[in-house]
């Protein structure tokens, strides 16, 4: 990028909103996975027609732009790899509306996801897509990873409820997607297109959510078993019971010794797993919902049941299941994070297999998560200098995916692609949908300008 480029971007964004010493860029060179490359430059637009003029300048131009939120991706989806321009919304982070009669927010891709749903709660309404990083993900984030989090089971992910877009296209064109209202059938759904691109196909600049109103309550839960397979077996058998909690968290052994010194009362020695399971609903639903669940699970008598009394012990369970990812590299300095799906009736034989999986290649690995849904986070823990350790990684995570795949599962369910599973997507698409998936990277952005080098395999990017 030449001194040329780097004048006309400071006059697009104003030379206090372009950061280009080493100390400001290497605050953008990171995510969650913990990698770093260096962008050449950092611009904090404040307008759609601001970021369609850096993407003109882009086209014609041909360097790299990424676009990146708060930077806690796990898959590198936020990272310069190529070099190039990182566009950050800290700037575009205005909550524009809440509309109330309609139930839908307009936002602008900056907002923080856990800001957006405290402002909602004090006006009784909710958006349910709840990340465990809620604290500091953006909504724009959220939209290209398509995030989930533990509410899914119930609610779903963040394609369900974003209705409509503003997109930057590659070329700077100002594209809106999708509609306000209910419903909405004209054309091609674009807004699902773009939902989970990972920052390939376009920048989003606005985002029109889909409400709901909050749950007047919600029952805790916490279950405690010394057996992993009468765990992941409860699982299954809660959904096909009827049951629908809005969240069913599971934690092995392990992910619970990272995080048992944040519960006041830690779990008791041979707890080998635990599920966190809420309900909500009205007060007189969840009395009527606490009654089954409770008589269920005891005529499983398959573990030991709690129920939290009180807001403080709600808080300290969820702040101890949030801190699990975070709190693994306690055990390793580094982590091969995965975030594989199974059908929830597959659960007790993928635990099962990445327990044998750490036996057989001598690696810590933790397995925590949505497991109401069938997404479990797969953590491998690794020591990248120690080289036969990380190799030793890189194989549990090959294999694992293969086993995922062998049981109809996926092999991303929130995380996405971005260029640490890249050199694994054809292990799950055929060569036909692949071609297709690049042909539409191809057709938005011909010169490969928006985020080069993620999702498809370097060998076959377009
Ligand atoms: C402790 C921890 C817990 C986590 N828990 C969960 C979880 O429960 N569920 C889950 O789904 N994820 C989880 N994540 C992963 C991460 O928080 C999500 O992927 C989140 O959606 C990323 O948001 P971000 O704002 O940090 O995006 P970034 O990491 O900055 O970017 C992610 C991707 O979005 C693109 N992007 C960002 N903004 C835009 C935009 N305006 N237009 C187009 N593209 C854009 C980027 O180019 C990149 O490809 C967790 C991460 C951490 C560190």
């Amino acid at each position: 990028m030449d001194a040329q480029i780097l004048k006309q971007l400071a006059q697009i964004v104003g030379a206090k909103h372009l950061l280009t010493s080493p100390e400001e860029l290497a605050c953008y060179s990171f995510d969650g996975t913990g990698q770093s490359f260096m962008p050449e430059a950092v611009a904090l637009p404040e307008s759609a027609s601001q970021i369609a003029s850096l993407l003109q300048l882009a086209n014609t131009r041909r360097f790299p732009v990424i676009p990146r939120g708060a930077g806690s991706g796990m898959t590198g989806g936020a990272l310069p790899v190529r070099g190039g321009l990182v566009i950050a919304f800290s700037r575009m982070n205005r909550i524009l509306e809440i509309d109330r009669e309609n139930m839908i927010a307009v936002v602008e891709p900056g907002v923080i996801t856990g800001e957006l749903q405290s402002a909602l709660q004090k006006k009784g309404l909710m958006y349910p897509p709840d990340p465990a990083s809620l604290k500091f993900c953006s909504l724009g984030g959220n939209a290209a990873e398509c995030a989930g989090g533990p509410s899914a089971v119930k609610y779903g992910v963040t394609r369900d409820y974003i209705i409509g877009l503003e997109v930057v296209l590659a070329d700077g064109r100002i594209m809106q997607t999708g509609v306000r209202t209910e419903k909405g059938v004209v054309g091609y759904d674009l807004t699902h297109l773009f939902i989970g691109s990972e920052g390939t196909l376009g920048i989003f600049t606005k985002l029109i959510l889909r409400l709901l109103p909050l749950p007047e309550a919600k029952a805790t839960f916490l279950l405690s078993f010394s057996s992993i397979a009468d765990a992941t077996t409860l699982v299954g058998e809660i959904m096909s019971a009827g049951l629908v909690p809005c969240t069913l968290e599971y934690m092995d052994k392990t992910a619970i010794a990272v995080v048992a010194g944040r519960l006041s009362s830690p779990p008791a020695k041979e707890t080998k797993a635990l599920l966190l399971i809420e309900f909500d609903g009205t007060a007189q639903q969840l009395t009527d919902t606490t009654a089954r669940f409770t008589t269920f699970v005891r005529s499983k008598n398959s573990c030991t049941l709690q129920q939290a009394t009180n807001a403080g012990e709600k808080k300290e369970l969820w702040l101890a299941r949030r801190s699990i990812s975070p709190a693994t590299l306690s055990l390793k300095p580094h982590k091969i994070s995965e975030d594989v799906v199974v059908p929830r009736s597959k659960i007790p034989k993928l635990v099962a297999f990445t327990e044998k999986l750490a036996d057989r290649l001598k690696l810590i690995i933790l397995t925590f998560g949505h497991a109401g849904d069938g997404n479990i986070h797969v953590n491998i823990m690794v020591d990248k200098t120690d080289t036969d350790e990380y190799q030793r990684g890189m194989q549990a995570k090959k294999q694992l995916f293969e086993y995922v795949i062998s049981l109809d599962g996926t092999i991303s369910g929130e995380h996405g692609i971005g260029t640490t599973k890249a050199e694994f997507i054809s292990m799950e698409l055929s060569p036909t949908t692949l071609a297709v998936m690049q042909g539409i990277k191809t057709l938005f952005d011909p010169n490969d300008i928006l985020n080069p080098g993620k999702i498809f395999p370097s060998s076959q990017h377009p």
